[in-house]
């Protein structure tokens, strides 16, 4: 059985959760307060989920803008995975299609896909276009975290 750590922000001490506990708020074994959700999986989300979800998660998000036309979205698909893999209870990755909710594309200005954000609090930290390896899209959030 997998398990991913998650570490608490009050007292810093590294929790194992089990995969299947993924978006459930955990306690921490230490200080007993709420950790934060631990996703491993990219999170599916519409026009009608979108908010909900980034209002309710404490951690940084990275949202995904794909089609399931497109070429280069179906190769990057494995890296996206991966990378929600290797984040899972650090921050959330979120894949949003493009096709089925135009209007969370216009209000990000995703011009071209797989176009990739980094948000906190649902304000836009940066952006970056096109296929990677999930080991750059681990090193780009990296260098925006404090
Ligand atoms: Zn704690």
């Amino acid at each position: 059985m997998s398990t991913f750590v998650v570490t608490c922000n009050f007292c810093g001490t590294a929790n194992r959760i089990p995969a299947e506990k993924e978006g459930k708020i955990g306690r921490c074994g230490n200080c007993h307060k709420d950790l934060p959700r631990m996703y491993y999986r990219p999170q599916h989300l519409s026009e009608r989920t979108f908010d909900s979800f980034i209002n309710s998660y404490s951690g940084p998000v990275l949202a995904e803008f794909w089609a399931p036309w497109c070429p280069h979205c179906r190769a990057f698909e494995p890296a996206v995975r991966k990378a929600a893999e290797m984040l899972a209870g650090v921050a959330a990755v979120v894949q949003v299609n493009t096709q089925e909710n135009p209007a969370l594309a216009g209000r990000y200005g995703v011009r071209g896909i797989p176009a990739l954000f980094l948000l906190r609090e649902g304000r836009v930290i940066d952006q970056c276009a096109g296929s990677q390896s999930s080991e750059a899209i681990v090193a780009w959030f990296r260098r925006h975290e404090r």
